[in-house]
């Protein structure tokens, strides 16, 4: 059950941590939505209601997570629940790719959901119960020419995950990953959409809640069941 948890969503400005924030909201969490754009998180809060709290930050920053779990302590009391979502596209072929992409995909995609998993595990374990759920991509199992980068970052961060996950054993804390496929965001907008991933004749994009519904899937598991990984693809994609 999670009405009256209290959840931590990254990225929750837009696409997917937007619909993770809605649904755990609809199904009675207390959700703290984290991501830069003020205006966005402002508008989504609003329409939630009274069970949802914005915090406008770069969770890129090093003191990020430190700041996220006492936002979600001051406001709600607790931290039960940490989706780290938020995460950046950037790919290219080996004369394009531009490398000034690679610092801030590694501090995103990669460091910052590592250094909120930790910070908010050790809370949890403390109190005896909590739910990390990762956002990888089904991109961390494929190999493509130019998508390396994202790729591996996600793949590192599933084996991170996993990793946790085994060290957190019977403590209450589960980690979890959720892997889409292709997914209709705003993540592929600076791609030519003739050159965006999963862009071949009959596919179907998954919808942001279709991840949603498969975040509250782990998250609402009995204590006794614990789902490590959960890869979605679209209709089509392979
Ligand atoms: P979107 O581009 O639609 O949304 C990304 C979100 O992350 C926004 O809310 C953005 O908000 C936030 N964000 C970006 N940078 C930062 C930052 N430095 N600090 C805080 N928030 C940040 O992406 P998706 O919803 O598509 O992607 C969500 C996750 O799903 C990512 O990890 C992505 O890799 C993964 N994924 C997506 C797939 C897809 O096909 N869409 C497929 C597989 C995985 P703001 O700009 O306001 O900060």
């Amino acid at each position: 059950m999670i009405a009256g948890q209290v959840a931590v969503v990254t990225g929750a400005s837009a696409g997917i941590g937007e619909a993770v924030a809605r649904d755990l909201a609809a199904h009675g969490a207390n959700v703290l939505l984290v991501a830069r754009r003020e205006d966005r998180l402002a508008a989504i809060v609003e329409g939630i209601g009274d069970n949802a709290s914005a915090l406008a930050l770069d969770v890129s920053q090093p003191d990020a997570a430190g700041t996220m779990l006492a936002a979600a302590n001051e406001r709600f009391g607790r931290a039960d629940i940490l989706i780290n979502n938020a995460g950046i596209f950037r790919t290219g072929p080996l004369e394009a790719f531009d490398l000034a992409n690679l610092a801030p995909m590694i501090a995103l995609n990669y460091e910052a959901a590592v250094r909120a998993s930790y910070v908010f595990a050790r809370a949890m374990k403390a109190a005896g119960s909590g739910n990390i759920v990762n956002i990888s991509s089904i991109g961390a199992n494929l190999t493509a020419p130019g998508g390396g980068v994202y790729g591996g970052l996600k793949r590192a961060l599933e084996i991170f995950s996993d990793s946790l996950r085994i060290e957190l054993a019977g403590t209450g804390v589960r980690v979890g990953i959720v892997a889409p496929g292709s997914t209709a965001t705003e993540i592929f907008d600076h791609i030519p959409s003739d050159r965006r991933p999963g862009s071949g004749a009959g596919l179907t994009p998954l919808e942001p809640q279709d991840i949603a519904y498969a975040v509250r899937f782990l998250v609402e598991q009995p204590a006794r069941s614990n789902v490590p990984h959960l890869r979605i693809y679209s209709s089509g994609q392979q």
